[in-house]
């Protein structure tokens, strides 16, 4: 098939990296030439061109996207004549904080403490019911940990109200928690469902560091409890293709933080750490075919990011089970250049090669 992705960033690369040994063609629409996905398929170049955007869905038999930042309106117009994987529906939700949570709490589903802002007074009177401290987020467009602010005393509520650029926003209680997880997992267009196992995640400064897969201590009622929430929101979205939770790990149990409609950084590990990858799984959904095997091939997996700069790329290269990727991009601080999955049966080793790689992790 020909597949079209919307964005031509590390993920769509991979995506095509997945869909080649499958025998589908990549198409791109793009914001440049110059993109990490760019010699993996033919690229369209955008530009707000509608005639661009007209030529890459008539060249694509699906099209699917890579960011839940994704255009809402050219994921319309784009399915009125190409199928779009996963649809409109699960875009919409996943790109409003606001949304999220409604769809949680309309499936029983934890989550923080939250209240929609749209004004100082609304900061004011959400933080009477959600406390001290809490979290302001833009209710759209944040990644990263960008476009939040950590209050801590209400003295801070008109300084944090001006961080928000007077857009919508939520204000979420603090959770404490006691780590990041996230889990996997791909829905078929027949309904079948697959999930990878909970993973656990370190970031700084926002950004991801760090995965441990499968996170180690984790109960089977606990796995079965997040795959429950992700099985609810599958099938209440009728999704298609990979989606991803981010979860809280607190003493009252798991809170779901994000859900994104996508293939997902902390999956990366299941290029060489699962039967089949987050990415060639969300091909195959998207495709409509059946869906690939998750189990693990190794006992322990872990996936370091390579950010800002490359870094001792030789060592990474000379250790023991560790995989290379790197995704054809120019340093800047903050930047996701590439990433160094290992794998290994023994605990110890991978240990020891995450300890041989520690430049990579602040
Ligand atoms: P997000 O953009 O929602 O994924 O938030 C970025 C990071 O901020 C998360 O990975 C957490 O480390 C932290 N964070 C977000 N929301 C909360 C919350 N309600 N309580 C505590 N920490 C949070």
């Amino acid at each position: 098939m020909k597949i079209g992705v919307l964005g031509s960033g590390q993920l769509g690369r991979m995506l095509a990296l997945s869909a080649y040994p499958l025998g589908h063609q990549m198409r791109f629409l793009a914001l440049s030439e110059d993109e990490p996905s760019s010699l993996l398929g033919k690229t369209f170049v955008h530009n707000n061109n509608p005639e661009i955007l007209n030529n890459f869905a008539d060249s694509s038999d699906i099209v699917t996207y890579e960011s839940e930042n994704t255009d809402v309106t050219i994921v319309n117009k784009i399915s009125q004549n190409t199928k779009v994987y996963p649809s409109h529906k699960s875009l919409y939700i996943s790109q409003h904080r606001g949304r999220e949570k409604a769809l949680l709490d309309k499936l029983k589903i934890p989550c923080a403490p939250y209240q929609m802002v749209n004004s100082l007074d609304d900061l004011k009177s959400a933080i009477k019911s959600i406390g001290i401290p809490s979290i302001l987020k833009t209710a759209t467009d944040g990644y990263d940990g960008k476009g939040q602010f950590l209050i801590k005393s209400e003295i801070q509520l008109h300084e944090a109200w001006e961080k928000m650029s007077g857009v919508e926003s939520i204000l979420e209680g603090f959770i404490n928690f006691k780590r990041e997880l996230s889990l996997i997992a791909v829905r078929g267009i027949d309904g079948s469902l697959a999930y990878y196992p909970l993973v656990e995640n370190s970031h700084y400064e926002g950004i991801l560091r760090l995965t441990i897969a499968p996170a180690q201590n984790i109960s089977e009622p606990l796995q079965k409890k997040a795959e429950g929430y992700m099985s609810s929101l599958l099938n209440e979205i009728k999704h298609v293709g990979v989606l991803t939770i981010e979860l809280f790990e607190s003493d009252s149990g798991l809170l779901v933080n994000e859900i994104a409609p996508r293939v997902h950084n902390s999956g990366h590990w299941t290029i060489e750490g699962a039967k089949t990858s987050q990415f060639e799984n969300h091909i195959r959904a998207i495709t409509e075919s059946p869906l690939g095997q998750t189990t693990s091939t190794k006992n322990f997996s872990a996936m370091i990011n390579i950010i800002g700069v490359h870094g001792p790329i030789q060592k990474a290269l000379k250790t023991k089970n560790a995989h290379l990727h790197l995704y054809d991009k120019e340093e800047r601080t903050g930047r996701k250049l590439g990433h160094i999955t290992i794998t290994s049966n023994s605990i110890d080793d991978l240990n020891q090669s995450i300890e041989n790689l520690k430049e990579y992790l602040p």
